[in-house]
């Protein structure tokens, strides 16, 4: 200790005996008050008047035995023959990508609905007793619901691939994917770009990060422009991390917030 410090130290002792720590949180400056939260913005909530119809995909009873028959419901999508729907993936510790999927949709309906979309969600809970919907549904709904736009949440599972999100969008099939896959790449594109720009990483695995794709059942059957965005890589540490964390998964929906906030823009 230098003879300066221990000069200091003394001398705030000599105050009525106070203990240094003790003294300084006395006089420390009694915290400011809160400044009063800003009302909302004057003017048209900046989404009123849209629909956004939210897929959290996969669902948890789809890996109940009991349910295997439904699952295994199969359907030609306009490309390939599928399955009704999986049980998704999972982190490397168990955390379901079904309930994940479930925790950022409900974030994000509540951040859509404060800007004034009207949202719905393709399933009413995330739970054990339960299945599917079925893919086809999950595509069929956007237009059911009258949406603008349907965005089916999803996660990756790549061991050893890194991390990062990446955007699926059908390609033209005729008959089925012709009148919606031109505004779904377009609005794919500009989600990839918000979400980039407002700090989400794309995956470097998959490039380009907009797949532009005829597999997916989801999108073929949606007759609404549609997009299948993969949040993360369940299997990649540092998106495991965030994906399995309250705040993490609050983060994943502004992300998306900003995308399809992008994506709608006229
Ligand atoms: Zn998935």
């Amino acid at each position: 200790m230098t003879p300066r410090v221990r000069a200091r130290s003394t001398a705030l002792l000599a105050i009525g005996g106070l203990s240094a720590a003790l003294l300084a949180s006395l006089l420390a400056a009694p915290a400011a008050p809160a400044t009063p939260a800003a009302g909302p913005a004057p003017g048209p909530a900046p989404l009123a008047g849209m629909v956004i119809a939210l897929d959290p995909g996969h669902q948890l009873g789809n890996a109940n035995p009991k349910f295997a028959d439904e699952m295994a419901q199969t359907r030609f999508n306009g490309y390939e023959t599928k399955a009704c729907n999986t049980t998704g993936t999972e982190t490397a510790s168990g955390y379901a990508e079904s309930t994940f999927n479930w925790r950022v949709a409900r974030y994000l309906k509540v951040r859509l609905r404060q800007l004034g979309a009207k949202v719905k969600m393709t399933r009413d809970g995330n739970s054990y007793s339960k299945w599917g919907p079925c893919v086809w549904d999950r595509g069929k709904f956007g237009a059911k619901v009258g949406a603008d736009l349907l965005v089916s949440i999803h996660a990756d599972g790549a061991p050893g691939a890194g991390g990062g999100f990446f955007i699926f969008v059908p390609s033209v099939i005729d008959g089925w994917t012709d009148d919606i896959a031109g505004p779904s790449q377009r609005m794919g594109k500009r989600m990839l770009r918000a979400m980039a720009d407002a700090g989400a990483s794309v995956s470097a695995y998959m490039d380009p990060p907009l797949v532009v794709t005829p597999t997916l059942s989801t999108l073929n059957f949606s007759d609404v422009p549609a997009v299948l965005v993969e949040l993360g890589n369940m299997r990649d540490p540092g998106d495991a991390a965030r994906m399995t964390s309250r705040d993490g998964q609050k983060q994943y929906a502004d992300w998306l917030l900003r995308g399809i906030r992008a994506a709608l823009r006229r």
